[in-house]
Formats: structure tokens, sequence, C-alpha cells
């Protein structure tokens, strides 16, 4: 068996990278590693020779207000699942290695980054652009996994990639559910027992919408509202039916669909969608 590699430094994991040859599959996460994440390391060692995940909570996509010094983080408790999982390399490096004093680089994705979470997360698109830009630089993976989970990171990194024409097929893989529905989430650790046992009706009401959808409803704005019923109580930052490619809102539904939500449970804001054709 070979055994996995730790690296912290950028110039030690381009020598590791290096070393190993080959097609790499890459699979970037903020760490305080979940089913969902092992889901998309598994998906890697599937389709390539080699895996490296990242470890690193991205401080450029975290606004002042939002929540990077609790981000919850157990760096010892993931590199034992990513071992288990099988990964050949692992990049976890300090916030100064990847950005050094002088560092003023962005990457600005247009368009699909003005709505939904970039609306609510002013700049949180242009940090993920930035880090993902720099993760492919480093690690040069063949192919890179993400989760539908997160639907507009996946449309903004398949647009980062075409637009910059990097060299690397970025797979979006299924969104991991607890038994009764809740989407896996670093963030679900943040709940009470109480908001743990509300936080299911979001993908119950994502899953009504996609049964009214199934059953013939395309006006959207219907959707909207029977997502929004279903969510009496919460605090909604969005609900939203969008063309699952350019994420512009609609009225009728003619193309596959979006159909995404941001809801606040106290201080904890989830986020979940389900596609819709
Ligand atoms: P994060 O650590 O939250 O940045 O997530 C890292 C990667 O794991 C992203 O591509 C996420 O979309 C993906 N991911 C997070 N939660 C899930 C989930 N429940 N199912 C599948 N993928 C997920």
């Amino acid at each position: 068996m070979r055994s996995m590699k730790v690296l912290t430094t950028v110039a030690e994991m381009r020598a590791a990278r290096a070393e190993l040859g080959g097609d790499l599959g890459l699979v970037p996460t903020m760490g305080y590693l979940h089913e969902g994440h092992l889901s998309l390391v598994a998906r890697s060692r599937a389709d390539n020779p080699a895996t490296a995940a990242t470890i690193f909570v991205n401080p450029t996509q975290f606004a002042p207000n939002e929540d990077l010094a609790r981000y919850p983080r157990d760096l010892p408790r993931d590199l034992g699942l990513l071992e288990a999982a099988g990964v050949d390399l692992v990049f976890a490096p300090q916030p100064a290695e990847m950005y050094p004093p002088g560092f003023d680089a962005t990457v600005t994705i247009g368009g699909v980054t003005d709505v939904l979470e970039g609306a609510v997360r002013p700049g949180h698109f242009a940090g993920v652009a930035t880090v993902v830009a720099k993760l492919f630089n480093i690690v040069q993976p063949a192919r890179a996994y993400f989760g539908q989970k997160d639907a507009q990171q996946s449309v903004v990194i398949r647009k980062l990639v075409r637009d910059l024409n990097l060299p690397v097929q970025v797979v979006v893989a299924p969104t991991v559910r607890e038994p009764d529905g809740l989407a896996l989430s670093s963030r679900n650790n943040y709940l009470t027992a109480e908001q743990r046992a509300a936080a299911p009706a979001i993908h119950r009401a994502l899953s009504a919408a996609k049964a009214r959808f199934d059953a013939g409803e395309r006006d959207a704005e219907t959707l909207r509202q029977a997502i929004r019923d279903g969510l009496a109580g919460f605090t909604l930052d969005y609900v939203s039916i969008a063309d699952a490619d350019t994420l512009r809102e609609l009225d009728r539904i003619e193309a596959p669909a979006l159909a995404s939500l941001a809801a606040r449970l106290g201080t904890t804001r989830l986020i979940d969608n389900l596609l819709l054709g």
C-alpha cells in the first residue's frame, strides 16, 4: 500500500506531484470532512491512478462578518479519514503560504457570481475562483471533483476552467445526505438539537417542488412559493428557480433548472438545491 504524503508548502506539493507523475484527481476541501467529501474522494479514485485532497479554510472567501474564525477544524481527524479513503497526497497549507506578503491577485468570474450566494455574499466567489485557480496551478490535476451541494460554486468553477482554458476536467458529484434528507455539511455541526430537528424541512420543501415539477408544473413562481410554504418559520436569504447554466431566474421552466435556497437557523446558514429536469 502506498502511504499518504502530507505537504504544507507549495514547493513540497509541486515536488510530490512531479514524483507521482500521470493523471491526478483533486478534491479541494475546507476540511472537517464528512461522507460528502469522501464520496468525492471515492469518485476521484475510481477515475484516476492517484488522488490528492486539499484542506484549506480559505480566508478570502469569507466576509469579515462570516464564520472564518469559528469554522470547524480537525486536521488529525481529517488526515486519518483521507488516509483510510486511499488518498495519495494531501496539501494542507497555512494561509501565509497561499497568501504571502505582497499577494495581490484576484480571479473574478462575471455574471453567474452576481446572483444567489454571490448576491448575499459579495466577494465570496472571487475568493473561491482565486483559490481554486491557485490550487489547480499548484497541484496540476487532470480532473477536479466538486459537490452538487454547492451548485453555484460548480457553475463558477466550470466557467473559470472554460474562460481561462485551464487544462482540468471538472466533475460534479451528487449531494450526499443524512437519512432524513439533510445535506451533509461541516456547518451542520453548528446546529442546536432543536435546529437539527427542523433542518430536514429544507430538503422536504425542495423535494415537494421537484415532485410538482415532475408532475408537470412549469411555472417557476408556483414552485418558489411551494418551497417558501414548506419553510414557514425559517429565515430565507433566497428561494430560487433559475436556469441551471446561467443561474438567471425563470418565469417558465423550459430547460434544466436549479431549485436552490439559503436558510438561516439562528446564526447558522444552510444551503441546498435540487436539479429540475
Ligand atoms: P467544503 O469543505 O465545504 O468547501 O466542501 C468541499 C467540497 O465538498 C465541495 O466541492 C463541496 O461541494 C463538496 N461537498 C460538501 N458537502 C457535500 C455533500 N453533502 N455532498 C457532496 N459533496 C459535498
